[in-house]
């Protein structure tokens, strides 16, 4: 067993554990802070793998809304800035609907905010984009504050800035997470760390880790189709469309050529994260059919297919709380699929908790 002391344990390396350790390391030293991964860097197990997120600030409350704003205004710039790369591909997005789905409710959030999100009518939308129908939209919203986030060098680029700050990355399952008077204690199969306090960022098994967010965090697995098709980031949009019954997403892939889209899931009964399960073909066909009468001329084959946890809460909330009976444990459930935009503000206000425990 090797034993370690440090002020700061980060359990789980997904990009809300790799935030909180960038945000805490400009405020501890980095050889402080030790972040622990059950996998190696780059797999595909839980929710920040792939090459591309959406960035956007279109939602359903103005408290997203302002929380996506300041993600992307300041927070992911200043992530670029200490990384020194460019992260994200600014662009706009587009949101469609019924006027008896979510759409009134977006664009009200919209508008309290004081988002750049300019309401359109259908055939303003279709001169804007051609090879988009809005079938079945009244009106459109156009996101002026979006984009493609580029999550894989996203990930790598916040890796090296860690080992570089001095940050100490170990793989091994944390298997057990004390708490007594003076701090915690941290173990896997290999080692044990002591700690002042410990964040739990632990994705889809964040249940398995803190119990007491079992019922509330449900893992859900997501089957993603990615087809041919004559788009690029940063020209063609990301886009949503706002269903009566549910949210279907798309966007460009990096590459170019390629439209990344899937069904919304966040209601089901919970998928295990342990279990490793290929595509839902099915689903996917059924996004191809939709992709069909959304897109003009519509996409080409299917050339790949993936699957992703969200990690869904009521009312698709974050978590960042401390479990009944701990102060120097903070568990961090913050995915529901929009998350990767928000991880440089969920990672502030987890290092700011754990540094007023830490001292
Ligand atoms: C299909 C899909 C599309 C999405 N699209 C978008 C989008 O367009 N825009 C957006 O903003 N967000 C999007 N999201 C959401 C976003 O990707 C996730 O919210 C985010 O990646 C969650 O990251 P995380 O760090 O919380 O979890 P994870 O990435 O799952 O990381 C958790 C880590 O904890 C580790 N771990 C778990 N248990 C243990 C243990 N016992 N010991 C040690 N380590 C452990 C795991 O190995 C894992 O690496 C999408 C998600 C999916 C699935």
């Amino acid at each position: 067993m090797r034993y370690q002391h440090v002020k700061v344990v980060i359990v789980g390396a997904g990009i809300n554990g790799l935030c909180t350790a960038w945000q805490l390391a400009g405020e501890l030293d980095g050889p402080e802070i030790v972040l622990v991964d059950r996998f190696l860097p780059g797999h595909a197990r839980g929710s920040s793998h792939g090459e591309e997120r959406i960035t956007r600030s279109s939602y359903e409350s103005a408290e997203w809304v302002a929380a996506s704003m300041r993600s992307r205004n300041e927070l992911w710039p200043a992530l670029e800035a200490a990384v020194q790369a460019s992260l994200v591909v600014p662009g706009t997005a587009v949101f469609w609907g019924p006027e008896d789905g979510p759409l009134p409710t977006y664009a009200a959030a919209c508008r309290m905010a004081g988002s750049r999100v300019e309401e359109v009518d259908v055939a303003t939308a279709r001169a804007r984009f051609p090879h988009m129908t809005f079938a079945g939209a009244d009106r459109v919203l156009h996101d002026h504050l979006a984009g493609v986030i580029a999550a894989a060098r996203t990930m790598r680029a916040l890796e090296a800035w860690l080992d570089a700050a001095g940050v100490r990355r170990i793989q091994g399952t944390v298997a057990s997470i004390a708490e007594d008077d003076t701090g915690v204690l941290v173990k896997t199969a290999d080692d044990a760390i002591r700690a002042e306090a410990a964040v739990v960022t632990a994705g889809p098994w964040v249940g398995a880790l803190v119990p007491a967010l079992r019922p509330r965090a449900l893992p859900l697995r997501q089957h993603v189709g990615y087809w041919q098709m004559d788009v690029q980031a940063g020209r063609t949009p990301p886009w949503v469309h706002l269903g009566k019954t549910g949210l279907h997403y798309g966007l460009p892939t990096l590459a170019g050529g390629v439209m990344k889209a899937a069904k919304h899931r966040v209601v089901g009964s919970e998928d295990n994260p342990e279990v490793e399960v290929g595509p839902d073909l099915l689903e996917l066909d059924e996004v191809g059919v939709q992709l069909r009468e959304w897109f003009a001329p519509g996409p080409g084959p299917r050339i790949d297919a993936d699957t992703c946890f969200f990690t869904a809460v009521k009312d698709e909330a974050f978590i960042l709380e401390e479990p009944p009976g701990k102060t120097r444990v903070l568990a961090v459930s913050a995915c529901s699929g929009h998350a990767f935009k928000l991880a440089p503000l969920t990672g502030e206000a987890a290092a700011r908790w754990a540094v007023r425990v830490a001292g």
